[in-house]
């Protein structure tokens, strides 16, 4: 479904993303970890077009990602983001930020938009929450919500990077739980984590990288008992 062939792409004197080959099938979960500035947001931001590439090239569902214009918007909205600070509307409802993208790029009505907004915020369990403001939920019920409103675009793979890692531990849970779901669902993800329960669990293969490379990659079962490479048993060591 998404496939990077040779990416490259430079910062100035830094090589952030090198020969970067990865080929993310449809209801395929990757989860993607590595030390810090190893080019793991990098990674997702040329994935939705956030980031130019250097050279190489990047294809959503067979179409080449464009680098500009209406058809970059189009595509952009088959691609969901989710970050680490959840980026809510602060002045709009929780509701009205879940409808907001499917009326204004996808052309929804608004009765459709909210129909299927109020779905959504159900399935990660903030139904009665609709008519309330960002602020008066808290983070672990924010990022859920961050969660719906890219869901509402109906995207054809979903990009979370870190979303869990500015969340109070207890809220942690609640926001893994709903990804599980949207895992069990069948949904592509590409999910850039710490939490290694959640890749034991949800991932079909994990990716390793560190210095603007994928050092490897493997079922989480291979790569958490059996790293091949010194670098990545040396960051498990670090972490687990
Ligand atoms: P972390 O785990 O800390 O989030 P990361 O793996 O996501 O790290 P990136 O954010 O992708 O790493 O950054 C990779 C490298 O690129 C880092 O060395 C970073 O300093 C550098 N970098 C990131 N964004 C820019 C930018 N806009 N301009 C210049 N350098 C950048
Ligand atoms: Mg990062």
């Amino acid at each position: 479904l998404v496939v990077l062939d040779h990416v490259e792409k430079w910062y100035g004197d830094l090589h952030v993303l090198q020969d970067i080959n990865l080929s993310i099938k449809r209801g395929e979960v990757v989860v993607v970890i590595g030390p810090s500035g190893s080019g793991k947001s990098t990674l997702c931001r040329t994935i939705n077009r956030l980031e130019t590439i250097g050279s190489g090239t990047i294809t959503l569902d067979g179409q080449a990602l464009p680098q500009e214009g209406k058809a970059l918007a189009g595509l952009r909205a088959e691609v969901g983001m989710v970050f680490q600070s959840f980026n809510l509307f602060a002045h709009k409802t929780i509701l009205e930020n879940v409808m907001l993208g499917p009326v204004k790029v996808r052309k929804s009505s608004k009765a459709d938009a909210e129909k299927r907004a109020t779905e959504l915020l159900d399935r990660v369990g903030l139904a009665k929450h609709a008519p309330k403001y960002p602020s008066q939920l808290s983070g672990g019920q924010q990022q859920r919500v961050a969660i719906a409103r890219a869901l509402a675009m109906e995207p054809k793979v979903m990009l979370f990077d870190e979303p869990t890692s500015a969340l109070d531990p207890e809220m942690i849970k609640e926001v893994l739980d709903v990804m599980v779901d949207l895992a069990k669902q069948g949904m592509t993800m590409v999910v850039v984590t710490h939490e290694m329960g959640f890749a034991r669990t949800a991932a079909d293969r994990v990716v390793f990288m560190a210095d603007g490379q994928i050092v490897e990659e493997g079922t989480p079962e291979e790569f958490f008992t059996h790293a091949k490479s010194e670098r990545a048993r040396d960051f498990l060591g670090h972490i687990l």
